[in-house]
C-alpha cells in the first residue's frame, strides 16, 4: 500500500472524512468529514485568517450558495466553464479527455481544443478504463449543477462553481461599508460547487468542496501593497521557466521586479502563501508556484499561478489558485445590470486656507476692540492679528479644497483561492509518519489546537469522577474533549497518537492526592505533571492558541 492510502484508510478509520453514502454504493466526487476532520478544517480556516485576513483588516461575508443563471452568464461561466468530455463509442463512459490522456503518459496542456484531444485519444488508442474500448469522440461539458428556482423552468440557477461571485455582486455595499476604502480584502469561505466528469482522486477532486476565497480590489494606478520580502526565495516555475522544466528561486521582490510577476500584491500573497502551507507542515522543497499560461488559464485571468504541493503518488497538486482578474469581473456585471460599480478617489489640487477668529477668547484681551477689526495672517509660527501673536484658543484654522480631481474607475482584482479539502489532505499526508511501529499523525501543535483527551488511568468511580470535573474545566475554556476510560492505558495512547490528538491528559492516585495530572504529549510520549488549575495555560502555550 503507498502512503497516500495508508493515510486515507487512517483518516477514514480515525474519523476524519470518508466517501460519502457508502451504505448506497457511494457516488464519487463526495466526501464527509467527520468530527476530527472537521475540528482540522476548521484549525487550517483560521490559520489562514491569521495569515491572509486579519492582519490587513480584510473583511468576511457570506452569499448564497445558489446564483441565478443571469450573474454566471455575465461573468462568463456559462460560457467557459467547460471540461474536454471524452466519450467512449463502444460503451458510453464519459471521462476528462486530458486526464486519460495523462495517465496514458500522453502530455496536454490543460485548455487544448475537444478536436486536438479527440486525435490524441484515438491515436495513441488510449484504453478505455471500463471496457477497453479505443474509440473515441471529445466534446466541451459545462461543469456546473443546473437547477431551477422555484417552480418556473425559466428561471435557471447554478450552485456555485466558485465564491467569488457572490462578492463581485456585492461589491457597492462593500464598499460603503469599508468607508470607499482601497485596498479592500473580501473574503468568502465555503462550498464551492463543479460538477466534475469522472471524479477519480478522492478528496483531490470533489463535486462538492470548500473554499476559501479573497478577493482584494486594489487601485490599478496605485497598488497600495506591503514592501515585498526580500529575504525569502519562492520557488516559481513562470511562463519562461516553464520551457527548461526547472523553477527559478527568487525573493517576492526580485520576482516583481522582473516582472515574473505583474502585480505587487500578487507577489505578495505567494509570499504569505508559502508561510501559510510551512505552518500547516509542508516542507519548502515540496512547494513551487507554476504560472499558467494563455489558454491555461480561466477566461476571467491575466496572470495565473498554481501552488503546487507535491504527492509522491499524485505528482505536482494544486492547492491554490492566484489570479490576476483585472477589472473582468466588476465590468461584465456592470454591463449586464447597467448598474455602477465604481470606485472613487478624490486627490486636492489646491486648497484654501482660511481663519476663524473666537470672539469670545479674544474679548478677553485689554484691545480687542482694535484686534477685531485686523485681518488675520497665517505665519511660519502661528497666526497674528498685525503683530500680536494669537494664542491657540482663540482661533481656528480651516483648510478647504479649491480645486480637486476625481478619479472613477473600476477596481482591478486579485484573488488567492485556496481548497480546503486538498489542504486537509495535505496536512494530513505531511503529518503522517511511523514511531516504533505505530502510526502518528504528528500535526503542527497549532492544528487540533484545541482538542485534548482526557483519561482516568483506571476505570475506577474515583478517577472517573475526577477525570470528568478535568474535563468540565477544559470544556468551559473552550477545548473539544475526547473522553475515553475504555482499555488498558497504553492502547488508548496508541490510539490517540494514531488520531493525531495533541495531549492526552491523565488521571491517576496523584491525582486525588495533590490536584495534579500527566500531560502526555503525542509526538516525545513525554509527560509532564501539572496542576488542573494550570492546565488550561500549559495547552494553549503549546498550541500557541490565542483566545
Ligand atoms: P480554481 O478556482 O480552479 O483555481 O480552484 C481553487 C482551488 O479550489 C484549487 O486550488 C483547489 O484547491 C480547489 N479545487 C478546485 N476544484 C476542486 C475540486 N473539484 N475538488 C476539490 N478541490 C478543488
Amino acid at each position: 500500500m503507498s502512503k497516500l492510502d495508508d493515510v486515507l484508510n487512517l483518516a477514514k478509520i480515525k474519523g476524519y472524512f470518508w466517501p460519502s453514502f457508502e451504505i448506497y454504493g457511494g457516488v464519487s466526487g463526495f466526501y464527509t468529514f467527520g468530527p476530527l476532520g472537521t475540528y482540522l478544517q476548521r484549525d487550517i480556516e483560521e490559520l489562514w485568517k491569521d495569515i491572509f485576513v486579519k492582519p490587513f483588516g480584510f473583511i468576511e461575508m457570506d452569499s448564497p450558495d445558489l446564483l441565478p443563471y443571469q450573474i454566471l452568464k455575465a461573468s462568463g461561466h456559462v460560457d467557459n466553464f467547460k471540461d474536454p468530455m471524452a466519450e467512449c463509442k463502444k460503451c458510453g463512459a464519459k471521462y476528462r479527455a486530458d486526464h486519460l490522456l495523462k495517465e496514458a503518459g500522453v502530455e496536454v496542456s490543460e485548455g487544448a481544443e475537444p478536436y486536438y484531444l479527440e486525435a490524441l485519444l484515438n491515436q495513441n488508442k488510449v484504453k478505455c478504463p471500463k471496457c477497453g474500448g479505443q474509440e473515441w469522440s471529445v466534446k466541451l461539458y459545462l461543469n456546473m449543477f443546473e437547477t431551477n428556482i422555484g417552480p418556473y423552468a425559466e428561471n435557471k440557477g447554478y450552485l456555485r462553481p466558485e465564491t467569488a461571485q457572490g462578492i463581485f455582486v456585492e461589491f457597492n455595499s462593500l464598499y460603503n461599508y469599508n468607508r470607499e476604502q482601497l485596498p479592500m480584502g473580501v473574503v468568502q469561505i465555503g462550498k464551492g460547487y463543479r460538477n466534475e466528469i469522472s471524479p477519480r482522486q478522492g478528496l483531490i477532486r470533489l463535486r462538492e468542496f470548500h473554499m476559501m476565497e479573497l478577493e482584494l480590489f486594489i487601485d490599478p494606478q496605485e497598488e497600495d501593497a506591503p514592501d515585498l520580502p526580500d529575504d525569502q526565495k519562492l520557488r516559481l516555475l513562470h511562463e519562461k521557466a516553464r520551457e527548461s522544466g526547472e523553477p527559478e528561486e527568487l525573493t517576492p521582490k526580485e520576482a516583481y521586479q522582473k516582472g515574473v510577476i505583474k502585480t505587487k500584491w500578487l507577489a505578495f500573497f505567494l509570499y504569505l502563501s508559502k508561510k501559510f502551507l510551512s505552518s500547516i507542515g509542508v516542507p519548502d522543497e515540496k512547494q513551487r508556484f507554476f504560472e499558467k499560461i494563455a489558454g491555461e488559464r480561466a477566461h476571467y485571468s491575466a496572470q495565473t499561478f498554481d501552488h503546487e504541493v507535491f504527492i509522491d503518488e499524485l505528482g505536482w497538486t494544486e492547492v491554490a489558485g492566484f489570479a490576476y482578474r483585472t477589472d473582468f469581473d466588476l465590468k461584465s456585471h456592470m454591463q449586464a445590470t447597467g448598474k455602477e460599480m465604481y470606485a472613487i478617489k478624490r486627490k486636492a489640487l489646491s486648497t484654501k486656507t482660511s481663519v476663524i477668529i473666537n470672539r469670545e477668547e479674544l474679548m478677553k484681551r485689554e484691545n480687542w476692540k482694535e484686534l477685531i477689526e485686523m485681518k488675520p495672517e497665517v505665519r511660519a509660527d502661528g497666526v497674528y492679528l498685525g503683530s500680536i501673536r494669537l494664542n491657540d484658543k482663540e482661533y481656528k484654522v480651516i483648510q478647504e479644497v479649491e480645486k480637486e480631481e476625481i478619479r472613477k474607475f473600476i477596481p482591478h482584482v486579485i484573488e488567492p483561492s485556496f481548497g480546503l479539502d486538498r489542504l486537509t489532505l495535505v496536512a494530513l499526508y505531511y503529518a503522517y509518519n511511523k514511531k516504533e511501529g505505530r502510526n502518528i499523525f504528528s500535526l503542527p501543535k497549532g492544528l487540533l489546537k484545541n482538542v485534548v483527551a482526557v483519561l482516568p488511568l483506571v476505570s475506577k468511580d474515583e478517577f472517573v469522577k475526577k477525570a470528568l470535573e478535568v474535563r468540565d474545566i477544559l470544556v468551559n475554556y473552550g477545548f473539544n474533549v475526547i473522553f475515553d476510560d475504555k482499555g488498558y492505558i497504553g492502547k488508548r495512547y496508541a490510539r490517540l497518537d494514531e488520531s493525531g490528538v495533541p495531549f492526552a491528559i491523565t488521571v491517576d492516585s496523584k491525582t486525588l492526592e495533590d490536584e495534579t495530572v500527566t500531560v502526555r504529549d503525542r509526538d516525545s510520549w513525554s509527560q509532564d505533571r501539572i496542576k488542573i488549575r494550570d492546565l488550561p495555560s500549559y495547552l494553549r502555550e503549546r498550541t500557541n492558541w490565542r483566545l
